[in-house]
């Protein structure tokens, strides 16, 4: 069984390799680096994702896809 977030080998934001350890977005389903996962937390719309995830699983949907990518975090260094 091949799932997309463990079968990524970089970073979609920022390139970099995710043998360094990877997290899933808050925002979306990336599999992202730690280091855009600290860029994410610094984000102001990051609460806010925080809690419609909570909300969604509260509601019984394990399979949110997140509030969507703000664009200034989607943006390539
Ligand atoms: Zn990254």
């Amino acid at each position: 069984m091949s799932d997309p977030f463990f079968a990524a080998r970089t970073c979609p934001r920022c390139g970099a390799d995710l043998a360094g350890g990877r997290t899933m977005s808050r925002f979306n389903t990336d599999p992202i680096c730690l280091a855009c996962t600290e860029a994410e937390r610094r984000h102001p719309d990051y609460a806010k994702a925080c809690e419609a995830e909570l909300a969604a699983v509260r509601a019984g949907d394990r399979n949110f896809p997140g509030i969507g990518l703000p664009p200034d975090l989607a943006r390539r260094p």
